[in-house]
């Protein structure tokens, strides 16, 4: 079902005590400026040795919960330094983030890979925030719409409705990732609602009303309600601005 949602992905970042600093930081703050039934779902991304203590200071509860930056594709095996989806939800995870541009371009994950990993995470009993988003070269050349439509139709639209249902998309445009360029409000809408275009052709138009289209590239305290106000947009997957508490609660309110 569509959300407001808000995501934060820490990236290969933080210690343990910072983690655990941090994540109490942001649970008192939920709790004592966010209660209410209006509420959005928050999840929070720490890097894998992270989850069980952020997890534990998180609750176990629908919101904030706890979701994983990458998974692999198997559901165990001798696949060494790799974490399995069945593992994540084991210790907790509700969430994981998947076709991450950082992921897409350090680690050479491409659409075939994302799609076993996607049905692997779906299978495991976890919803994947699955991310597409264009370089600047794509944007100068004006192909975001093909790009995006091609990242779509070969990483996504392969799930069956009732797996569609599950998943979260992040456009998050590789030039605005950690530049502080952020895109325009009507930069992010366009794109939006192009991909919302795209579920409804590939599924149908209920679907596509149900989906969550969250935007990614340094969304930040200033900036989370002008993006957050538009139509199509339903919140963001927060990045440098997820390590700071404050900034962090801000954007969710
Ligand atoms: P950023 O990262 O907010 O630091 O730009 C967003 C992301 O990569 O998910």
């Amino acid at each position: 079902m569509r959300q407001n949602f808000v995501a934060g992905n820490w990236k290969m970042n933080l210690t343990l005590p910072e983690a655990q600093a941090l994540t109490s930081e942001i649970v008192q703050m939920l709790h004592d400026e966010l209660l209410g039934a209006d509420s959005p779902q928050v999840v929070i991304c720490p890097p894998f040795p992270l989850l069980p203590a952020v997890g534990h200071l998180l609750g176990g509860g629908p919101t904030p919960a706890l979701g994983a930056q990458n998974c692999h594709q198997k559901e165990s095996g001798a696949y060494t330094g790799e974490v399995s989806a069945k593992l994540l939800q084991s210790i907790g995870c509700q969430y994981v983030i998947l076709g991450h541009s950082e992921r897409r371009q350090y680690f050479h994950e491409d659409d075939a890979l994302l799609s076993q990993k996607l049905k692997a995470a779906l299978t495991a009993g976890l919803k994947p925030i699955f991310c597409v988003g264009e370089s600047l070269d794509t944007r100068e050349a004006e192909e975001t719409f093909d790009f995006i439509a091609k990242q779509l139709k070969d990483g996504l639209f392969h799930l069956s409705n009732e797996e569609f249902d599950q998943v979260v998309i992040a456009y998050e445009p590789i030039w605005a990732i950690g530049t502080g360029k952020t895109a325009t409000s009507q930069q992010a809408q366009e794109v939006h609602a192009f991909i919302r275009e795209q579920v409804a052709q590939a599924y149908d138009a209920q679907a596509a009303q149900n989906t969550t289209i969250l935007y990614g590239g340094s969304c930040n305290a200033q900036n989370a309600r002008e993006i957050f106000s538009q139509p199509d947009v339903d919140g963001g997957l927060i990045g440098g601005a997820a390590l700071k508490s404050r900034d962090f609660v801000t954007i969710v309110k």
